[in-house]
């Protein structure tokens, strides 16, 4: 049991899904209904709000678990967690108990920030959320959003924007099948491939003003904070999971494929590639146990340290998954294998939830700063 939740029942509801999942590029949508009624996809949501109300620790194992089993399925669950995040962060009380009920009652939500011109500087953010001015009370939400994962599952796309004609932000629950609302997957992805990639477009949707968290008017960064901090914190538990289950397919294999008179094991430039294995899992896991401990004392590092377990698990990660195909040499290297799958799932990793780069400009500034 993790965060309440009985894993062996996921485990069975999940089943030999995954290959297929990446095959087909989609997950059944039921399935994704059904673990979101359980409170799954957004494990920290309170009780009181319909729930499990899970500590950041108990809901990075949860992710962990689900990454070992399909990075797609944890994609999934990381965008929910982040609308569900920034609902709790800046709706009020009747849009926490209103949008948070149906986020742990099987409605699907997806998270976009991204445009084409504002990837790696979300501060270049085009799409505005403007009050219609017509006396409806009303509010446009306009513009153009890439690569959202999720949204084509989603019956809600939680919209990330300028607020009006200043520079202040919005974050909007924009329902999927409002009119004006295109969704586009993007085809083909290197990986996470059933998580659905998705080009979203915005053409003046008229959306209700309560759908729109807290009023709007907050700083664009502390938006993109909140926000990004959960989903750094539920992607480097997914790739704890994925090295997980790189070290179990590389041992196993390791212990049984006979190369040489005897298990490739006894080879040591093979034993050392599980050596490897092994210590990126345990420095990955310490580094998500660390952040998630700070954010459940709510230190003041909270957000560095997620900042920091995202690099370490996305670098470990896709390092590890390919060290593991190595390992498993033809027999890993099929589409449908485990780690086949992890090596092209883990290199997002290292692009999303800041790439490697804006991760370790942050750290460096953090470093620089502190020490
Ligand atoms: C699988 C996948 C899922 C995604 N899911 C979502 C989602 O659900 N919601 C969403 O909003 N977005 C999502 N994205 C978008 C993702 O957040 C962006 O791809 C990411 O922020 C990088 O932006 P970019 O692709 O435009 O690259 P760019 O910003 O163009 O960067 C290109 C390269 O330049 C480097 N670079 C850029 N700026 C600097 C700098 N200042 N200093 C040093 N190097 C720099 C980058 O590190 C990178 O190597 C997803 C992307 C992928 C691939």
């Amino acid at each position: 049991m993790t965060a309440g939740v009985d894993l062996a029942a996921i485990d069975t509801l999940v089943g030999d899904g995954p290959a297929e999942w990446d095959a087909t590029g989609r997950i059944p949508v039921e399935l994704l209904r059904k673990l979101g009624a359980m409170g799954v996809l957004c494990a920290e949501v309170p009780a009181k709000f319909g729930g499990l109300g899970a500590t950041s620790l108990a809901n990075g194992e949860l992710a962990a678990h689900i990454g070992g089993l399909c990075s797609s399925l944890r994609s999934v669950m990381t965008v929910q967690g982040i609308a569900a995040a920034t609902v709790r962060r800046f709706g009020d009380r009747e849009q926490r108990r209103h949008y948070l009920g149906l986020l742990t009652s099987g409605k699907l939500a997806c998270s976009a920030f991204s445009e084409p011109g504002a990837g790696s500087d979300l501060s270049g953010m085009a799409t505005r959320i403007r009050p219609a001015g017509d006396g409806t009370g009303d509010v446009i939400v306009s513009g153009e959003k890439m690569w959202i994962t999720g949204a084509a599952y989603a019956d809600f796309v939680m919209v990330l924007g300028r607020y009006g004609d200043g520079d202040d932000g919005a974050a909007a629950m924009v329902p999927a099948d409002a009119p004006g609302v295109s969704i586009e997957p993007v085809p083909s992805p290197l990986g996470c491939r059933a998580a659905t990639h998705c080009r979203v477009v915005l053409d003046d949707v008229r959306i209700p003003a309560d759908a729109v968290l807290g009023g709007g008017r907050q700083p664009l960064s502390l938006l993109f904070t909140i926000a990004l901090s959960y989903g750094r914190m539920s992607v480097a538990w997914g790739c704890v999971g994925i090295l997980r289950a790189c070290l179990t397919a590389a041992a196993v294999d390791a212990r049984t494929r006979e190369q040489g008179g005897g298990p490739i094991a006894e080879h040591q430039l093979v034993a050392r590639h599980i050596a490897e294995l092994y210590t990126s899992e345990r420095i990955a896991t310490q580094v998500c146990v660390h952040a998630a401990e700070q954010w459940d004392r709510s230190a003041p590092d909270a957000a560095v340290t997620a900042v920091l377990a995202k690099q370490v698990g996305a670098t470990h990660a896709a390092r590890g998954a390919a060290t593991a195909v190595q390992v498993l040499a033809s027999r890993g290297f099929s589409d449908g294998h485990v780690v086949a799958r992890a090596y092209r799932d883990a290199k997002a990793m290292e692009l999303i939830e800041g790439s490697t780069e804006i991760s370790q400009l942050v750290l460096a500034r953090h470093a620089i700063d502190t020490i």
